[in-house]
């Protein structure tokens, strides 16, 4: 579905990330993981040479333009072009707000915000170059439905909502093509980090009966990278089981 498509994958080291990996390297892609430190970057690749896929894998800071300005500049020097951004990392939140210091406000901003909005001015120019691109970023449940508590979270995914809405009109003239994928509760160790009193009343609301797989989101990634989605932009896909927040 991707063959020799050039793609980049930020939280590619685990969880929905690297399933987005292993999915978009099984189509043929070749796929450049971003991960927060080499040690987990190298030890992905590892993992993914074992099982047959050779991946690329960078750790640029995500807070830091130049350094994401010199990453790309260095992966358009040896790979020619970037067909697909997908903009994965992301980190949750779960205090009540008055118990939320500043700080952990500012990170989750900062991570599952700023680092979109830099990424992906990074990679545009070289994507209205070649007069075709795919940025995909991820949402969430919560940008639908809100969340009671760890409002920093729901709110960056909001954000990234309205984000895919107006880029996708902006870059369209470009051939570039903007969406967003909309999990619901996934299997990863972004939920087992959650306290159970906050997974357990979600699950039971989610008429498919199960949480997500990783698999589940990575195949609607794959989806909206592909060809097959060559008509569909400023979308967000939820891929949720139906459950309501
Ligand atoms: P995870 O915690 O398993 O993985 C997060 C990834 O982000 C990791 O690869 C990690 O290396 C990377 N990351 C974390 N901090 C970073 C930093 N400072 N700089 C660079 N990279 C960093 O999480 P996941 O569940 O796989 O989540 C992936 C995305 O899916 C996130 O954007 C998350 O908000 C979204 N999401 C997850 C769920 C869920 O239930 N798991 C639901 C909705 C949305």
């Amino acid at each position: 579905m991707l063959n020799d498509k050039i793609a980049i994958i930020t939280g590619g080291t685990r969880g929905i990330g690297l399933e987005t990996v292993r999915a978009f390297a099984k189509n043929g892609a070749k796929t450049i993981l971003f991960g927060s430190r080499q040690e987990t970057v190298d030890k992905a690749i590892a993992k993914l040479q074992e099982e047959g896929l050779e991946v690329d894998g960078y750790c640029p800071n995500l807070n830091n333009y130049s350094e994401i300005e010199q990453t790309i500049a260095e992966i358009l020097k040896k790979y020619g072009r970037i067909d697909i951004l997908v903009n994965n990392a992301g980190m949750s939140a779960d205090k009540p707000i008055e118990n939320t210091p500043p700080e952990e406000i500012d990170k989750v901003i900062d991570l599952n915000l700023r680092a979109v909005l830099y990424l992906t001015k990074a990679v545009v120019p070289a994507m209205k170059q070649q007069k075709s691109g795919v940025i995909l970023n991820t949402s969430s449940m919560v940008s639908i439905y809100g969340q009671p508590a760890g409002v920093a979270y729901p709110a960056t995914k909001f954000a990234i909502n309205g984000l895919t809405k107006s880029l996708a009109r902006e870059l369209a003239p470009a051939g570039i093509r903007v969406n967003a994928v909309a999990p619901g509760v996934t299997n990863t160790d972004m939920v087992a980090a959650l306290p159970p009193e906050m997974i357990e009343p979600l699950v039971n609301t989610i008429p498919l009966g199960r949480i997500g797989e990783p698999a589940d989101i990575a195949n609607a990634f794959l989806f909206l990278a592909s060809d097959l989605a060559s008509y569909i932009t400023g979308t967000i896909l939820q891929v949720d089981g139906a459950a309501r927040a």
